[in-house]
């Protein structure tokens, strides 16, 4: 636990975000003075004098203050106070934090706009490294990720759209869950009602879109395969009765081992799928049951050949690195597995302790990797997207990520995720159908968005479907976007 006092300023975001940066997982509560045992972190900002005071059990031990003009706009208040922060939990911890001050963004956002602003890449990456203190491998990963988004985005035509399914039921609930998943074995004699409710959100949307360009599919989760064969028949036949599926990105995130068949393989085939994921999340045993899944590697290794046997050509696996228990060599040990399936796309993700997990629940019972440990991960699997011929070309950061990382989505050219790009870097409407999925519209003149929710219980959704819809009726720009 550890305590934080304000003073002077009332960015507590900020201040929360850096201490994590360097102490992870912990409880953060503010107070209003320091307590009398363990760690508390003074920040203030006043007369001129930015500071950040350390105090061990009531006692100040450390001290960093920077001088400042007063009339600060607010980003660089926020700058300064991370700052000073940043440089006093350096020195108590000795720790060096790859992404600098950076906390909860996108940095290849940073750098799409300083380059639209016309700063050269030289400019992006010293403002990256100099002001924001981003250590240069990272901030030269973002300057590839932002321009590897930049090609797609650069594409989108303001009448293109993305469509999401939500299907939102798994066999189980994985250690680190914390989307809206219901267990299967709960829920198997509502999943036809399900299907029928989100089939007339699907209708709605068919003729709301008729003007627009439907760009790419994603069917996600939850695990869209946890559909028996004749329910996941039936969704692809509504999707290919609804909308033009030919020459678009079409995916479904097939996920889990356990769900998944050859019927289930071949009817993406026949269906125009053209893009799966199979997460294994580790290639390793201990590992798979420690957090909650019910597949073992052979699993991961059989489903993946018959997808090949079967002609899916575009394959993701998603990883997580700092999984319970998991050491660099762990780390190694699946990259080489992975090497040798030779994946089209792998997803890699820094593990993220969130607040509806279990394990967040269950913290105290679980090892979690250092963030030395983590870095060492996160250029392993770096080291083997390369040596697969893979590039980055999507990043994006969480909240609660051990050790503030990053997740990245590594790819051979030309089998960019397009729907990960869209749906990060929020340049693009997402019509949303099914429990807990949220539409979002982008107006491309002026970047707004605007947010429609559905509710999240599988009951509620289906017995108020009809409010769904109407949400939606009201919420839609009328005509869709010129
Ligand atoms: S497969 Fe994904 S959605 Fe399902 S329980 Fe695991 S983490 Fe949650």
């Amino acid at each position: 636990m550890i305590h934080y006092i304000l003073q002077g300023h009332e960015l507590q975001n900020d201040v929360q975000t850096m201490i994590q940066v360097f102490y992870p997982n912990l409880h953060y509560i503010r107070m209003d003075e320091v307590v009398p045992s363990g760690l508390s972190v003074i920040s203030s900002m006043e007369k001129g004098i930015a500071s950040a005071v350390l105090c061990r059990d009531g006692k100040k031990v450390n001290r960093f203050s920077m001088e400042y003009q007063e009339g600060l706009g607010e980003k660089e208040e926020k700058r300064l106070i991370k700052r000073t922060i940043y440089e006093l939990l350096k020195a108590e911890t000795g720790l060096r934090p790859q992404w600098g001050l950076l906390t909860g963004v996108r940095p290849a956002k940073i750098i799409s706009g300083l380059l639209m602003e016309g700063n050269s890449e030289d400019d992006c990456l010293e403002y990256l490294t100099k002001d924001y203190l981003v250590m240069e491998h990272k901030a030269k990963l973002a300057l590839t990720v932002a321009k590897a988004e930049e090609k797609i985005l650069n594409s989108n035509k303001p009448k293109d759209i993305s469509l999401y399914i939500g299907i939102p039921f798994c066999p189980t609930r994985c250690l680190y869950c914390s989307f809206t998943a219901y267990p299967l074995a709960q829920y198997k004699n509502r999943v036809d009602e399900y299907l029928e409710a989100m089939f007339r959100e699907l209708e709605f949307l068919e003729e709301y879109a008729k003007d627009l360009h439907v760009q790419n599919i994603y069917i996600g989760g939850g695990t869209p395969t946890s559909l028996t064969e004749q329910q996941l028949q039936r969704l692809l036949q509504k999707v290919a009765i609804l909308f033009d599926t030919k020459d678009i990105e079409y995916t479904v995130e097939a996920g889990r081992p356990d769900t998944i068949t050859k019927e289930k393989l071949r009817l993406m085939k026949d269906y125009g799928v053209n893009r799966i994921s199979i997460n294994p999340q580790t290639m390793n045993e201990d590992t798979l049951k420690r957090i909650g899944r019910q597949h073992s590697v052979e699993d991961i290794r059989r489903v993946f050949y018959e997808a090949r046997e079967l002609g899916h050509e575009n394959i993701n696996m998603d990883l997580i690195l700092g999984l319970p228990g998991e050491e660099p060599e762990d780390v190694r040990s699946t990259m080489e597995e992975i090497l040798a399936l030779a994946p089209d796309n792998v997803t890699v993700h820094t593990l993220a302790v969130k607040r509806a997990s279990r394990l967040k629940e269950e913290f105290d019972q679980h090892t979690l990797a250092t963030a030395e440990a983590l870095e060492k991960m996160l250029s392993i699997a770096a080291e083997y997207a390369e040596k697969m011929g893979m590039e980055p070309y999507y990043m994006y950061r969480q909240k609660n990520m051990v050790g503030n990382f990053e997740n990245v989505g590594y790819c051979h050219p030309g089998k960019e995720g397009i729907y990960n790009v869209q749906i990060m870097e929020e340049k693009q409407t997402v019509l949303a159908v099914g429990a807990g999925a949220s539409t979002k519209t982008v107006d491309p003149q002026t970047d707004r968005i605007e947010r429609i929710f559905n509710v999240k219980s599988v009951e509620d959704y289906i017995a108020r479907i009809d409010e769904m819809i109407e949400r939606k009726k009201v919420g839609l720009p009328k005509g869709g976007w010129k």
